[in-house]
């Protein structure tokens, strides 16, 4: 299992207040999965996805990632695993505006420490392959939304992670380039990487095999395929 959670729970305010973002939620993604998460506004997508993204520390519960738990890591172990296993697409893109496309996808390579040279290369080959070759050198103000996400997706791809987190992707962008985006999202999966990816759109979360609803900070249901599971009580062995 790539992602476990049990019980992972995030609590906002003081503690008598029990306000939580989050309640205790325990759910497993598989590698290759698609996942879509939906929810209105402040139902705690995003909440949860930062934590999947170990940009956020739980108030309770465990996350395991790929087998090892990552509750205690300090936050450097945790930025190193964030850096080399998970890819982020916000909803506003988050490029820096004083660097060009290329340096933008560079950035997760700068924090890994890759050569100059390494670092050219592969965000050059991130960049065409999200199809802005021709943009390379061209600072994020000069460039659509569309093409914005297309950067933060080469960016977001530059170090090969196995998990990709997309918190409203098409949240910004006019309809047609939405779709080129999905479009992109899409074919990531089929390429084989796990994606996660936030919205409150049910028409977008319902291009995902999979879907997770989500209100009031709980899970309310799961469309995950359903298991190979014994028909009667008696079977179940563990
Ligand atoms: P969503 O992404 O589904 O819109 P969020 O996960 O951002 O929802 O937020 C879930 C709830 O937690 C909301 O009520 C929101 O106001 C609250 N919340 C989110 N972040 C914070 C924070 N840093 N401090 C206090 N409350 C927060
Ligand atoms: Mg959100």
């Amino acid at each position: 299992m790539l992602i476990s959670a049990r019980e992972l729970s995030r609590r906002y305010g003081s503690a008598e207040l029990k306000f939580f973002a989050l309640e205790p939620t325990s759910l497993e993604i598989e590698a290759g999965a698609f996942v879509a998460v939906v929810g209105a506004s402040g139902s705690g997508k995003s909440t949860l996805m930062h934590l999947l993204g170990l940009l956020d520390q739980p108030s309770s519960g465990r996350l395991f990632f790929d087998g090892r738990d990552t509750t205690a890591l300090g936050p450097d172990a945790a930025a190193h695993l964030r850096n080399r296993r998970i890819g982020f697409i916000f909803q506003q893109y988050h490029l820096l505006p004083r660097m060009t496309a290329l340096r933008n996808v560079e950035l997760p390579m700068v924090y890994a420490r890759e050569s100059s040279r390494n670092r050219r290369r592969r965000a050059e080959a991130a960049l065409e392959a999200v199809g802005l070759s021709a943009r390379i050198d061209s600072l994020p103000t000069s460039l659509s939304g569309g093409e914005q996400q297309r950067v933060a997706i080469a960016r977001a791809l530059v170090m090969d992670p196995v998990l990709l987190l997309a918190d409203e992707p098409t949240g910004a962008l006019d309809s047609k380039s939405g779709e080129g985006i999905l479009g992109l999202i899409e074919a990531l999966h089929r390429q084989g990487r796990t994606v996660v990816m936030v919205t409150h759109d049910e028409k977008i979360a319902a291009r995902a095999p999979r879907i997770i609803h989500m209100r009031d900070g709980s899970v309310t249901s799961d469309g995950a395929p359903v298991r190979q599971v014994p028909s009667s009580p008696e079977v179940v062995t563990s």
